[in-house]
């Protein structure tokens, strides 16, 4: 029952084992449903009643998939099995079955959130879901078509069933430059022109008749003669004179501003960006012919 049927052998066990959790803390030793991985696989798988089963014990995986390695075995389906097939007590049919080891964080990841999970976890622990439905979707043992078809959708369906946007809208400030002006005031230089009265002095001359006695012929005799004197005399005039004086006038400047808006841009999640590369290099390191195929659809 396990011959082509099985999928996802990992090459890579050795480096999934340091980034998987202990998956065995909290053993229910029981396989059971997932609701909303079972959602999830019927969308991918289209088949209406395909459910995946689930545990957390690690010795259930050994026995379910003996005398494989159950390190190396990560997923796998019945596909031809009928709706009465059972292994160790277990239905088979239209069933996915996930390895302990990733059933724990993928769980997590559901429950909480993706941002915060180890890409490859999150990558090989998604990628098996879509593989193993995929043996359903395209009714087909062939692992390199199964593998290459679940790699090539491997973003749509991060982004349907796992909410993974492959971008987001984050809010962005954006500068700009506006002119804005101001006033200023700017001192300039004048002459202004005043007058003044200057004061000086003249000498006026002025005649004045200066009475002198004189004998003439024995008796006193009074004349005259004619002296030119001086009187000061103040006289004015007026004269320009200039004096330099500081004026403002106003001018108007401007000055280049660089503000910010908010603008709402579309940008890459680097959740999903980190997810869908983790994807990739896993399906380049699984053996062949798991890493080989193409896809036709
Ligand atoms: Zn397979």
């Amino acid at each position: 029952m396990r011959k082509g049927v099985l999928l996802v052998v990992a090459a890579a066990a050795v480096v999934l084992a340091a980034v998987f959790a202990n998956p065995s803390a909290a053993a229910i030793r029981t396989w059971r449903g997932h609701e909303r991985l079972d959602a999830i696989a019927r969308d991918m798988s289209q088949l209406p009643d395909v459910g995946v089963w689930v545990q957390d014990a690690a010795p259930d995986w050994a026995a379910m998939v003996y005398p494989e390695d159950p390190q190396t075995i990560l997923g796998f389906v019945a596909l031809r099995a009928t709706p009465t097939a059972t292994y160790n007590g277990v239905a088979l049919y239209h069933r996915i079955f996930v390895a302990p080891i990733l059933y724990s964080p993928l769980s997590g990841y559901i429950t909480s959130g993706w941002e915060s999970a180890n890409p490859t976890a999150a990558a090989v622990s998604s990628l098996v879901i879509i593989h193993e439905a995929y043996h359903f979707r395209y009714w087909s043992s062939d692992e390199a078509l199964v593998n290459a078809c679940a790699l090539k959708d491997f973003p749509y369906w991060l982004t349907k069933s796992f909410g993974i946007p492959a971008s987001l809208l984050k809010e962005v400030q954006v500068p700009y430059t506006v002119e804005v002006p101001y006033e200023v005031q700017v001192p300039y230089e004048v002459q202004v022109s005043y007058a003044v009265k200057v004061a000086y002095s003249v000498r006026v001359p002025y005649k004045v008749r200066v009475p002198y006695k004189v004998l003439v012929r024995g008796k006193r005799v009074t004349r005259y003669r004619t002296v030119t004197r001086y009187r000061t005399e103040n006289r004015y005039r007026t004269e320009t004179r200039s004096r330099t004086e500081t004026r403002y006038r106003t001018e108007t400047r401007s000055r280049t501003e660089t503000r910010y808006r908010t603008e709402t841009q579309t940008v890459n999640n680097p959740t999903f960006a980190s997810i869908t590369a983790a994807a990739t290099a896993f399906y380049k390191s699984q053996p062949y012919p798991y890493n080989a195929g193409v896809c036709p659809y």
